[in-house]
Formats: structure tokens, sequence, C-alpha cells
């Protein structure tokens, strides 16, 4: 059953519930009160009161770290014009212990602080303030009290300003614009919008007849029904990933909510919560819904893989420093394997865009030398490095790195298909998963991963062989002759010699050579290098892209060539032999009985 949203309705139906004993007059409830009077300038006056503080310096910090971000960040940059206040109002001292912490001293009993916080940002990670919206990603926004972890949390919009703005969050309502949390790991983990947000909002039964909410609001420049549409495409995705389970996890205060924004003024991004998302991009839905979509089913089907599905390594979540996870090739990996075909299953991606997917995909993970360095434990430890991470100094993770997200897909994709010809399904592994770890919530190891998979097979010595060769090592199954079995036929794309992924610049008659050479490139062998200078190739001077292009069209696939070229302005010649791109592409193959049968198991289709 789907209806449309109505604001009162909400408002009344959640104040009125007596889940919410906790919040309104509890003595030590922390409140942030925004003041939104400079918003144009994209700053906020926050002013923060924690009653009830203990005796001697009261610590505050502003997180370096936020909930599904794997990455360190320095939101503290952002906060300036600190002022502290005491038990008796009167102005007490404070100052700056750390590059996120501060001190306050001598308050008597009671901190107020006011502060200013800047963003002009606007994503899953980052908060975004402005003429048209606040969009709060809490942990960018808020400092903390540091002991004070188990408080109810307030938040509030002072009276009287942009009272034609409405909020979207899963913060709970408890009337006159504020809105609460029960602890500060709910209130980091409930992003919030607020602004002009169309909404509407479905229900989704399990099988023990328990009805959940699943909003969807959304900030956007399009009209009603694109919305409409887009509602109607997500309420397919939900259910077609209930049905992978077998059950939509219980949410806390009984509803999920999507936090959509899909205009200019706002950066690309999907971060999941255990109750919510934000699903961000500066396009629209008129144009790229069919895009955007991917982020709505990769985003909910963390509600149980990450969110539930937790690894022990992310546990206890630090807002101080980000978390190392060898598990992010099955956390985000297999939750990307999933996001694809649960827009196929649900009727949204064809099989044959489905084809062409994957053909990105698998090029990517296939010929990146990356794991002939790196596992997939390993990969997913660099995420601290690579995850909106942000450096100076130049790295070698052109040859050295797989992202995690391809990688650990293409490893659920290959384990999904090995099952199938064993007569399992993942879905059946990830039911399993979901029982014993999920629904229970105890944080999961690899090996807990390796023994379901055992179980669910009825051989633990295969499993282990699976993850010994796949997981341990960077092995990946034959891919091609598992994909052959639905249709979906892997082939060379290309036959002409070529040096993968080559990048080169053309500047006053010489030819220099861009970015990372891979090293699995034929030129990597000859001895180039980026900013290598190319001066001839085969016997032929090369001067210009069109004579390089002339020269490589010469060449004939296994045989060797020496090319010439300077490097920190030294002549040198290299001998390297010609090869044709690795490039693969899958070719759909409309249905033979046998491949057709099967891909309507796989894909849910009916041909
Ligand atoms: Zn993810």
């Amino acid at each position: 059953m789907r209806y449309f949203f109505l604001f009162t309705f909400l408002l009344f139906s959640l104040t009125s519930s007596a889940q919410l004993e906790w919040v309104p007059q509890h003595p030590g409830t922390i409140t942030y009160t925004l003041d939104l009077a400079n918003v144009q300038q994209h700053e906020l006056r926050i002013t923060v009161d924690f009653p009830a503080v203990g005796p001697g310096i009261f610590k505050v910090k502003m997180p370096q770290s936020s909930p599904g971000r794997y990455a360190q960040h320095n939101f503290a940059k952002n906060v300036y014009d600190l002022r502290a206040f005491g038990a008796n109002g009167a102005a007490v001292d404070v100052y700056q212990q750390g590059i996120a912490e501060w001190a306050v001293a001598g308050h008597g009993g009671a901190v107020k602080l006011e502060y200013t916080l800047f963003a002009n940002g606007g994503d899953g990670t980052y908060s975004g303030i402005d003429d048209r919206k606040l969009h709060l990603n809490m942990p960018a926004s808020f400092l903390y009290g540091e002991v004070l972890n188990d408080r109810p949390v307030m938040l509030k919009i002072k009276d009287g300003q942009r009272s034609d703005w409405t909020v979207a969050t899963q913060l709970v309502e408890v009337g006159n614009r504020a809105y609460a949390a029960p602890n500060y790991y709910y209130f980091f983990d409930s992003p919030t919008m607020v602004g002009t947000i169309m909404r509407d909002q479905f229900e989704v039964k399990n099988p023990d007849g328990k009805t959940q909410t699943i909003e969807v609001a959304m900030m956007h420049e399009g009209t009603q029904a694109q919305f409409d549409d887009y509602v109607k495409w997500t309420e397919d995705v939900v259910l077609a990933q209930q049905k992978v389970y077998g059950e939509i996890p219980e949410f806390d205060y009984g509803k999920y909510t999507f936090l959509c924004a899909y205009n200019p003024w706002i950066g690309g991004d999907g971060m999941e919560h255990r109750n919510s998302t934000i699903c961000s991009a500066s396009v629209g839905l008129e144009d790229y819904a069919d895009r955007l979509i991917g982020t709505v089913s990769h985003e909910f089907f963390h509600c149980w893989n990450v969110e539930r599905i937790r690894p022990a390594s992310l546990e206890p979540f630090s807002f101080d420093h980000a978390n190392m996870s060898g598990e992010l090739w099955f956390a985000e990996g297999f939750t990307s394997y999933y996001d694809d075909l649960s827009l196929v299953r649900a009727g949204i991606l064809s099989p044959e865009d489905y084809a062409k997917d994957l053909t990105g995909q698998l090029n990517y993970v296939l010929l990146r030398p990356g794991r002939d360095h790196r596992n997939a434990i390993e990969m997913s430890q660099q995420a601290p490095f690579v995850d909106a991470a942000t450096a100076n100094d130049p790295d070698n993770f052109g040859n050295t790195f797989v992202s995690y997200y391809p990688y650990g897909a293409t490893i659920g994709l290959a384990l999904d298909l090995t099952l199938r010809e064993r007569g399992h399904t993942l879905d059946e592994v990830m039911q399993l998963i979901w029982q014993r770890y999920g629904k229970t919530e105890i944080p999961y190891h690899i090996r807990d991963l390796q023994l379901a998979l055992g179980e669910v097979v009825g051989d633990q010595a295969w499993a282990k062989d699976w993850f010994a060769n796949y997981v341990y090592k960077s092995d990946l199954p034959n891919l091609g002759a598992l994909l052959d079995n639905y249709g979906f036929m892997l082939e060379p794309a290309q036959d002409t010699v070529s040096f993968m992924g080559l990048r080169l610049r053309e500047t006053d008659g010489t030819l220099t050579v861009r970015g990372t050479i891979a090293e699995n490139s034929p030129l990597y062998a000859a001895g180039l290098d980026q900013g290598s200078t190319i001066t001839n190739l085969n016997g032929q001077a090369i001067t210009t892209q069109a004579s390089w292009d002339a020269a490589v069209g010469g060449l004939e696939a296994g045989k060797a060539y020496e090319i010439g070229f300077t490097q920190l302005g030294q002549e040198k010649t290299g001998r390297f032999t010609a090869s044709v791109s690795p490039q693969m592409n899958i070719r759909f193959e409309e249905g033979k009985r046998k491949t057709k049968k099967a891909r309507e198991e796989w894909l849910w289709v009916e041909e």
C-alpha cells in the first residue's frame, strides 16, 4: 500500500507514541539550537547546552570520522568563533587542546557553547548550508561532549526562522521543530535535511505480519510525476531486496528514510546509515533517474549488509579516527554486486544493459595489475587512504590498488554463479549470514563468512579452498566459463595492438607520457615512465599523436620492437613485445533454452 505523505500525520503519530519517554524532560539532554540568520553565506550559528557536567575541565571534540565513510576527515577546520559560558551564564575560558579538541574551565557544572559552522559542500560526508537548505551530515556539523555519549540529544531550529522549511531526518520529531536522539551514536547516524522537500512513503510487510514505513524525502527541481515514478522504483527495489533476505530489518522507531538531494547545488554521493541514507547528485531525475536509482539500491542493501551484518573491525565506531576493515570486499563489494542485480530483478535494468555494466566492471578488475600486490582483504584495508581521502604526495595505486567495490562485486558474482552450478545461490548464503550475524547484531569475522558458505553447500573443505584462493589469495575463477551458462559471452573487444590505458600529451612537437604506466603494459617493460618523451618507435620519428598512431598501426602483435625516448634529460632506448588489447566485451546472447532458464532463475526475469 502506498499513500501520500501528510506531515501533520507523521508529527502526530510519532509524538503520540510512548517510545519517547527518554527525550522531553530528561535532565541531561544535550540541546543544539540552530540559528539560520546567515545561511546565505553558508554559516550556521550553533548553541549547545550541556547541562549537568562533572567538575573540572570539560572537553568537547569535533568528530574526525563519519559513519559509512572509511577515511579520516578534518571537520574541525570549519568551526570558528567558539565561545563558552558557565552555569551562571557568564563567559568562561575555552582553549584549543588538539586539532579537534577544546577544553572549558571554570564552568560550575553546566556549559553553554556557541560556535559558527561553515559548510558549503553537501553530500553524504559533508554538510551544505545555503539559502535553499540545511543539508547536515551530523559529524561534519556538531561538536560533542566527550564523556556524554549516553545522554539524549536534541536538535532545535530557532523560532521564527524559515518557517516554510520542513525537516526530513531519522531523528525523532518531538514537536515545535525539535528532533531528538537517544544518544550520540544515533544522533551522528541521522543526517538531516531542512528546506522545501517533496515526500511520499509506502509500507512494507514482513512475513511475521509486522509493517514498517519507508519514506522518500527529496529536494529536487523536477516534477511531481518524476518523483512519483521514482518512489515506485524505490519500492520495487526494496521489495526485490526483501526477497533476498526474506525480510527487511526492524528499523528503530519503525521507519526508514531515503534522504534524496538531486539538484545542481549538491555533491554526488550515497551514504548508508542504520535507519536512513543520503542519496545525492548534482543532476536531476529527468535525465538520470535510471542511474540515480542504482545508489538507492546500493544504500538500501546496506541496511542489512554493513549496518546490521557488521564486521567486527568497524565496532565500536570511533568518531576520533578511521576504523580499518579487511571486510569491505564483502561489506561494500557484495553490496555492489547486489545493487545492479536488484535493479534487474526489480525490472528496472534490462539484462542487456546489465551485461554492459558488467563489461566495465570486469575490464577494470581483471586488467588492473593491483591484484599482484594485494588480496581482497588488503585492498579493503586501503580504504582510509582512498575513500574520499586527500593527500598531496604521489602514490602507486594505479599499479597496486583495485577498488574493493568492483573487486568485491566480481567475487560476489563469481561466487553466486559457482554456487548455482552446485544447486545453491548466494541469496541462501546472505540469508544464513543475516539470520546468524545480522538479525542478532553479532559482529562477524571473515572466518564466519567462510563457515556460513560451507554450511550452505554442505562442504566446509570446499568453502575453505574457495576462500583460500579468492579471498586470502587474489585469484579469480574463470568468469568467462561461468557467464557462458547465462548467455553472457565474454569475448575479446579488439584485435589491434594497443598499450593499456596509455595517456599521451602533445606539446610543441613532442609527445610525453602522462600518468602512471601500468606495470602490465609492454611500455613498462621497455623502461618508460610518467614524463618520458617518446622520440621514435620502430625506426619512425615521433613528434605528434598522429605520428605515434601511424607507427603503432604498423606493429604486429607478438613481435618485438624498439622505442626511443628521453627520461630525466637522458636519451634511452627500450624493447617491448607488441600485444593486442586484453579488453573484453560481454555479448548478450538471446535465449537458448538452457541459458534462458538459468538466466531467469538468476535475474528473476521472464523472457
Ligand atoms: Zn556502500
